[in-house]
């Protein structure tokens, strides 16, 4: 596994798609841009680097890819709403904990950055 060509293949290639036309590329997670397809131009999705890339006529294999890339998503979005659920209460606490406690500047600049990090995860959540 010490090949240049593993080494490639691991996290800087992920492979990015679009499921309406079965395109598929590949480019860095980390990259700032977005791929766009090169047919219909709309931005591809990220489907990781694990997943085996089905050939242009393989519907099935693109409908199950479709269908793992959903629930991947939805994974992700249960984690993260889960992760917020949690850093909301742990926020709300500590606030009231600090507000109760007597106010100086120091605090008080805590508590509004407290505030602040709530109000973010807050509107996020109800958008
Ligand atoms: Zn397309």
């Amino acid at each position: 596994m010490n090949s240049p060509e593993s080494v490639s293949m691991s996290e800087s290639n992920y492979n990015w798609v679009c499921f309406d036309c079965r395109f598929a590329i590949r480019q860095a997670k980390t990259s700032e841009h977005i791929p766009r397809c090169a047919s219909c131009n709309s931005k591809c999705v990220c489907v990781g680097y694990k997943l085996k890339i089905p050939g242009k006529s393989d519907t099935k294999g693109w409908e199950k890819l479709r269908e793992i890339s959903r629930e991947m998503d939805q994974q992700t979005k249960e984690i993260q709403k889960k992760y917020h659920e949690t850093r909301i209460a742990q926020l709300t606490e500590q606030i009231e904990t600090l507000s109760a406690r007597e106010h100086n500047k120091d605090r008080e600049k805590l508590i509004a950055q407290l505030q602040e990090e709530l109000d973010r995860l807050l509107l996020r959540d109800n958008p």
